[in-house]
């Protein structure tokens, strides 16, 4: 897998960009959203592959392909380790990083992001492990000093409001003649510990999600964006000073709202709702095609501001988030072709049986093939 990460090796002579590594997370199969229990359309094949019925032929499967797959009974921490945490330590080197989740709503992209107190999602486990990277280098006495501080903002309709000032202005983005992305005004604040994130950090963060449940879309329209940056500065002359910024995003939701009953599906239009992320999807594209072609950053806000830290020298993972039920069947196949490095049309119908990722325990395994009707292949 070590190899995906790395840069792409474009044409000869072509500008080298940075792929966006992808992972897809399918959330477990719950039967309140499956009103006529029709059981999951999605299972996992391994740590790369799934396969989804085919609505076009019954009497196929599709098989996909990413960098990472992260089964159902991936935990917080699981998905923290092998997607998160190894971008990590180049932030304190100056470079810059961003993950974001994306998908559906309802597939689990906050859960993902922000978890609960019981099951805390990336943030909390980025953050935690930024200050303990930090206060590993300061045990350093001839080394560098650094200073953590947070921002926490929102891309609603091509607008972006700060979090931590509610009731601000749309802010603008402004490029400095070294190519850093900045949004003048935007608050900072300084970060003393993990404790002191959590205090300005939750408040915003309920803000943001109570005021939004069930008929108020605004979350799922809306792109959560929380910036951590940490400024390196060396104690002695000549006094060099290094900054490096992770971007937490929590995406808009990819479905196309658009969509009516069974007609009208346009699959290759479905994020034009949302500029945004419609235009992230683009830059994605033309970032994992690394031919070194135009990347539209300029083309939408959220793709503006995160310039300087998706593609080019930065960290990047998109992590894809899915639902097993039919009613997200079509969010779902949508979400795949944009994530999957390769598709494949198997000649057999959608065997409804879990296929069992390998950090399973075997009581379960032995209860869940009793459910499918012990099914084999
Ligand atoms: P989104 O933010 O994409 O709209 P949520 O994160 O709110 O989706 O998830 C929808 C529901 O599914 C929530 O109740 C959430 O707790 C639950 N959920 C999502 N992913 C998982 C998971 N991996 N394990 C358990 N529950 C999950
Ligand atoms: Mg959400």
């Amino acid at each position: 897998m070590a190899q995906r990460v790395a840069v792409n090796d474009g044409a000869p002579g072509s500008k080298r960009t940075s792929r966006v590594r992808v992972a897809v997370r399918l959330r477990p199969y719950m039967d309140k959203q499956d009103e006529k229990g029709e059981g999951p359309c999605v299972r996992g094949l391994g740590p790369q592959k799934l396969e989804i019925i085919n609505w076009r032929n019954a009497t196929e499967t599709l098989q996909y392909q990413f960098d990472v797959f992260h089964g159902e009974q991936t935990t917080q921490q699981e998905v923290f380790l092998t997607s998160v945490k190894p971008i990590l330590p180049h932030i304190l080197n100056g470079q810059n990083a961003s993950v974001f989740a994306y998908g559906p709503t309802g597939a689990g992209k906050t859960h993902t992001m922000l978890g609960s107190q019981e099951q805390p999602g990336v943030i909390t486990r980025a953050v935690k492990e930024v200050f303990k990277l930090v206060k590993a280098q300061e045990k350093d006495p001839d080394g560098w000093e650094y200073s953590v501080g947070m921002s926490y903002l929102e891309i609603y309709n091509e607008k972006v409001l700060d979090l931590l000032s509610p009731g601000s202005q749309d802010l603008p983005i402004r490029e400095d003649k070294d190519r850093n992305i900045l949004i003048p005004g935007l608050t900072h604040t300084p970060l003393s510990s993990f404790t002191d994130f959590d205090t300005h950090f939750i408040p915003a963060s309920l803000n943001r999600t109570t005021a939004s449940t069930k008929l108020n879309q605004r979350s799922s329209r809306s792109h959560a964006i929380l910036l951590i940056k940490v400024v390196k500065s060396q104690r002695g002359p000549p006094h060099r000073q290094q900054t490096g910024k992770l971007y937490l995003v929590d995406l808009a939701g990819s479905e196309d709202n658009r969509r009516t009953g069974n007609q009208g599906i346009r699959l290759k239009e479905s994020g034009a709702i949302n500029l945004s992320l419609f235009t992230l999807s683009k830059v994605v594209d033309a970032l994992n095609a690394g031919a070194g072609g135009r990347v539209p950053y300029r083309d939408s806000k959220l793709t503006r501001l995160l310039q300087d830290s998706l593609g080019g020298s930065a960290h990047s993972v998109m992590i894809t988030n899915i639902a097993p039920e039919y009613r997200y069947y079509f969010d779902t196949f949508s979400a795949l072709n944009f994530a999957a490095k390769s598709k494949q049309i198997v000649n057999r119908p959608f065997v409804r049986e879990t296929v069992l990722a390998p950090t399973i325990a075997p009581g379960k395994r032995a209860r869940e093939e009793q459910e499918a009707g012990g099914s084999g292949e």
